[in-house]
């Protein structure tokens, strides 16, 4: 049976039906990435500018996906439009050394702290793939630990500990070790009792941009335990990157891994990644001279677009800019408002849950009263079972969409959202919460 919230979105958005229709006969499940799924189907987008786009039925979007996490500054800015559109006359692809590659470098070692020397890649995923094997090859070990929930792109290493793992070998997964987090005892079990532990890889928020909250003891713990027992820390910064501070989540804490990755803002917009890190780690890429290491040890790096004129062009506009204004306290502002703005709503409507999270990545937790410090909500593994509750996900993220919002859970915001955009979105979603709980799931 159609929901009255479904039935207001198919009627809102004939044009994206009729595209997704079309789709399904060319992509599995009709889309080109998992998180794009939405029954009764995903919105076609046309455009964005700033902190809005829109769909191919007119529809006027708030957006809080964000690129996914890659725009701070919001969609279409006008220097990286000019940056661009300029480096696309120059060439998009010289097969050379770049001035641009330099100054994107150097940004991201003035920005960010571990990053002594930077190698650049075209994703988040080949950033941790790449990380891996630097951290295998440095300590000359092969185990991974990763913790339980925290992504880290799609690669075979990567998907350890998911339960959907299909055409991955036993081998591979067998090669990393996944823990609990927030659990420092299990890795310092782990850590005393083993000796072939390369390196530790988190998502320093918590899993899923910071929807599973990690304490900044837990963070800190490792960063002990990794020194004492000789193995490399790396940050997935991926997501925290120039967002949860200029410098990242490392700035944020003050607390320095020996290697990140980064991608999403690193880009400007556009695909990029990067790792960095102590240069004795990442000069593992580098010819020596000596041949046991340069035909044996060494990593070796191909990649066509690693560090791309365009993603380059985009890259230094965006790092730039984040550099010399206060996007991040902007940002931080605007998530702080609506953060605000949509716990007191729940209040008022006495609705259980919470808006908490770090910086300008918050989350939407409904059906759970708790307490929290709006920043770091950490919950029982039951009390997140009731707010993960998938239907009622979808139906949200449904009726946030007929109010003008594509958010679902989650609000990732950018410096582009202004006040109005915040007050509209708070009353929005106080009209999708009232439709939910029209249908009786809240
Ligand atoms: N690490 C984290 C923390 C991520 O959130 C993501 C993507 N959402 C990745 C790695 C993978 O990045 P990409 O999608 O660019 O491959």
């Amino acid at each position: 049976m159609v929901t009255a919230i479904e039935q207001q979105y198919i009627d809102g958005h004939p044009g994206s039906a009729e595209r997704h229709a079309e789709a399904k006969n060319l992509f599995p499940d009709g889309v080109t990435h998992d998180t794009r799924r939405l029954s009764p189907f995903p919105i076609y987008a046309t455009h964005g500018l700033g902190p809005h786009k829109w769909d191919v039925d007119g529809n006027k979007l708030i957006d809080y996906y964000t690129g996914h996490g890659s725009l701070i500054l919001g969609h279409s800015h006008p220097d990286i439009v000019e940056a661009v559109t300029k480096q696309m006359q120059l060439g998009t692809h010289l097969s050379a050394s770049t001035d641009l590659e330099i100054a994107w470098g150097n940004l991201v070692t003035d920005l960010i702290d571990c990053a002594e020397k930077v190698r650049f890649h075209s994703s988040g995923t080949e950033a941790t793939m790449m990380a891996f094997r630097m951290a295998r090859a440095y300590t000359g070990k092969n185990k991974i630990i990763k913790f339980q929930d925290h992504f880290h792109g799609w690669h075979d290493y990567a998907m350890a500990g998911n339960s959907v793992v299909g055409g991955i070998p036993e081998e591979t997964l067998d090669s990393m070790i996944v823990l609990p987090p927030n659990d420092l005892n299990a890795v310092e079990l782990t850590l005393s009792q083993r000796s072939d532990i390369a390196a530790i890889i988190l998502e320093p928020t918590g899993s899923h941009m910071g929807q599973h909250a990690v304490t900044q003891d837990f963070v800190k713990g490792l960063r002990e335990a990794t020194r004492q027992y000789g193995v490399v820390l790396i940050f997935d910064e991926v997501v925290t990157g120039f967002r949860t501070s200029r410098g990242g989540a490392q700035e944020y804490y003050g607390i320095t891994p020996d290697m990140c990755t980064m991608a999403k803002i690193l880009g400007g917009g556009l695909p990029g990644g990067a790792v960095a890190g102590k240069a004795e780690i990442i000069n593992m890429i580098e010819m020596t001279g000596d041949p046991v290491h340069d035909n044996s040890r060494r990593v070796q790096h191909n990649g066509t677009f690693n560090a791309n004129p365009l993603s380059a062009a985009a890259g230094i506009q965006a790092l730039s800019i984040v550099k010399h204004n206060p996007i991040n306290d902007t940002a931080n502002a605007m998530a702080d408002m609506l953060k605000n703005g949509l716990n007191d709503m729940l209040a008022q409507n006495e609705i259980p849950g919470c808006v908490s999270g770090i910086a300008s990545c918050i989350w939407l937790r409904l059906g759970v009263d708790h307490e929290c410090d709006r920043e770091v909500c950490i919950l029982s593994p039951q009390e997140t079972e009731i707010i993960d509750h998938p239907g009622r996900k979808t139906q949200l993220e449904l009726a946030m969409m007929n109010h003008g919002i594509h958010a679902g859970t989650r609000f990732i915001v950018m410096a582009a959202h202004t006040e109005t955009d915040i007050q509209d979105t708070v009353s929005a979603t106080e009209k999708a919460l009232i439709d939910l709980r029209n249908q009786g799931m809240i």
